[in-house]
């Protein structure tokens, strides 16, 4: 039974990370800063990249957090 709740944590905690580490540099924890979504990208989809959803496609933290709700 905690094994679940063990990874769940785990990764929460990994996300937590990344997210605080992205909010130091403040840049979009989604996209890295890069202003579109990370999907790889195919030769289908190389011309079909779009605006990162987390941050509106601006890649700033700031944005993203107050898309997100973690405005402070
Ligand atoms: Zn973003």
């Amino acid at each position: 039974m905690g094994l679940f709740n063990s990874i769940s944590a785990w990764n929460a905690n990994r996300l937590e990370k990344h997210r605080v580490s992205m909010e130091e540099k403040g840049l979009c924890p989604d996209c890295y800063g890069r202003g579109y979504s990370s999907f790889v990208p195919t030769e289908y989809h190389f011309s079909d990249i779009h605006d990162c959803p987390g941050c509106n496609g601006t890649g700033v933290y700031a944005d993203w957090a107050a898309m997100n709700g973690q405005q402070m």
